[in-house]
């Protein structure tokens, strides 16, 4: 076998995003708080997790989001334990991915929006 997994991080999306595209994720935390896990990783670098829904406009529902966001900070916390990465080490795909709308506040975290 070759070196270790050496991920370094984790990558937000949320399913608007053209690369995502139905399945182009690692991980997919759907608005009813499953998990689904895509069968191999895509990137070598990043883990990628796509949390379902549209951030680009106001929740419809906050309740569902606040859940999922509670899911989404575990799966954080497991997949930075599982891999030995720091777990702040997460950043958002892009300036509209996810969504302005994205509640950042709800995980705790600080995040990296990527250099322009
Ligand atoms: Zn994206």
């Amino acid at each position: 076998m070759g070196a270790a997994m050496g991920f370094v991080g984790i990558v937000l999306h949320d399913s608007a995003c053209p690369d995502i595209n139905g399945s182009g994720f690692d991980f997919l935390v759907c608005r009813d708080g499953t998990v689904i896990p895509s069968n191999q990783f895509r990137d070598d670098d990043h883990i990628h997790v796509c949390v379902e829904g549209d951030f680009s406009t106001l929740a419809d529902d906050p309740g569902v989001v606040r859940e999922q966001m509670f899911v989404l900070v575990k799966l954080m916390l497991r997949l930075s334990s599982a891999f030995e990465m720091d777990p702040g080490k997460v950043s958002a795909h892009g300036d509209d991915c996810p969504g302005e709308y994205f509640p950042w506040h709800e995980l705790k975290i600080r995040i990296d929006r990527p250099p322009h």
